[in-house]
């Protein structure tokens, strides 16, 4: 029930006469992968106002519909004579999709952004007017709520100046295919095949969705202690590796973007920016020469990397926002091309290979730490340096000499 069989379903509508594809396409979703269709009014009922037309599903109670209710005889009544209304699905659980919009540029935007997320490539999709669905099963979403009551909105992020991706989960509304836009166009499958389970933290990570009653970092802040502003942690700290460390070269090569050296002694690189669908002249392919954008990677230990791109959308994004893109790509990728940890763990080493061992602090006892420490050392060797003696360490027995 899990596949979208694309060839079945181009197969299906090619051989229904136009009249009766909404019908057509209502069964297919009813029979082939469980979901619950339901009419919605045309983009051209004027019984109903602009912004809900094509939309607004027709019936009530359709939220709590299950799928004993939609019957085939309620759906031929629905669909079949041809009528005007358009497909609806009534989303249920674990089933959620992710709508990206870019209606500016009629999903032209969506389209090169979806370019760049070769993990998601394969994700079943519609094409829409504005850009296009992508469905998955999502095994461990949380209770969408906002202080504390059910969230019936779709959860709405920004991805970038032009594209904005919304949320829709169970008990909400979505418009499928073949249904009809009000600006002309008709909602289309492209992507068929299986549709991916996936982690509520891989759709965080890909799409920036927060829950509403997940505050953001600003308001968290507001909401604490009056008087008290808290410091917020630096955006870094998301990260266990050393970011002096990081390969951003081969971070970037990762996310599919060119890069070159262009100044070997400031490890100055030219790359292509991964905003430059937003650039002025995107359509311009990109060249090792063009120096718009650039990424500064000295690995001499001290500072952090940098990333600066000239574009006027790019203004303001810097290390911070290249790398969050790259997890987003590929979760876990910065920390993997970090050559040294900052986050502490246990039996951990250090640049030159040295054993770690944290200093004695509250709840670690010195008795602790001098444990740890002799059982680095008691393996190793015999003579140390203590000062300006030269001395040897070794358990202390009564009777013997008390010098060690
Ligand atoms: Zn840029």
């Amino acid at each position: 029930m899990n596949t979208v069989n694309l060839d079945e379903l181009k197969q299906l509508l090619a051989q229904t006469e136009p009249a009766k594809r909404k019908f057509a396409a209502a069964q297919f979703y009813r029979h082939r992968l469980g979901w619950l269709p339901h009419p919605l009014h045309g983009p051209n009922d004027k019984n109903v106002n602009a912004k809900a037309r094509g939309k607004k599903p027709r019936r009530k109670g359709w939220k709590t519909w299950t799928a004993n209710q939609v019957t085939d005889t309620l759906v031929a009544e629905w669909f079949a004579d041809g009528a005007e209304d358009n497909v609806g699905i009534v989303v249920q659980a674990p089933h959620c999709i992710v709508d990206l919009d870019s209606k500016a540029d009629n999903g032209e935007s969506v389209r090169r952004w979806l370019g760049r997320q070769p993990h998601l490539a394969a994700v079943p999709r519609e094409r829409t007017a504005g850009g296009a669905h992508l469905h998955f099963t999502c095994s461990d979403l949380p209770p969408i709520t906002k202080n504390g009551e059910p969230y019936n909105s779709a959860l709405v992020q920004e991805l970038t100046a032009n594209v904005t991706a919304e949320f829709f989960f169970g008990g909400q509304n979505l418009v499928v295919a073949p249904s009809l836009h009000v600006t002309g166009n008709t909602y289309e499958w492209e992507v068929g095949g299986s549709i991916p389970t996936v982690k509520w933290q891989e759709l965080k990570q890909w799409f920036g969705f927060r829950l509403p009653d997940e505050a953001e970092p600003a308001q968290a802040h507001a909401r604490r202690h009056p008087g008290r502003p808290r410091k917020e942690p630096p955006w870094w700290v998301r990260y266990r590796g050393d970011l002096r460390s990081v390969d951003l070269v081969a971070v970037v090569k990762i996310l599919g973007l060119g890069a070159q050296v262009i100044d070997a002694d400031q490890g100055k690189h030219s790359i292509e920016c991964p905003w430059r669908s937003e650039h002025s002249n995107s359509e311009e392919p990109w060249r090792a020469s063009d120096t718009s954008t650039t990424i500064f990677c000295k690995d001499d230990g001290m500072n952090f990397p940098a990333f600066k791109c000239l574009h006027a959308h790019c203004a303001n994004r810097s290390l911070e926002h290249l790398l969050e893109l790259a997890e987003r790509h590929s979760p876990g990728v910065v920390d993997r091309n970090c050559k040294f940890e900052r986050a502490w763990r246990p039996n951990q080493r250090s640049r030159d290979g040295r054993p770690r061992v944290p200093l004695p602090h509250i709840g670690r006892p010195d008795s602790v730490f001098a444990a740890e420490i002799g059982n680095v050392l008691g393996p190793k060797a015999v003579w140390f340096r203590k000062g300006p003696f030269v001395v040897m360490i070794r358990d202390e027995h009564e009777g013997e000499s008390s010098r060690g």
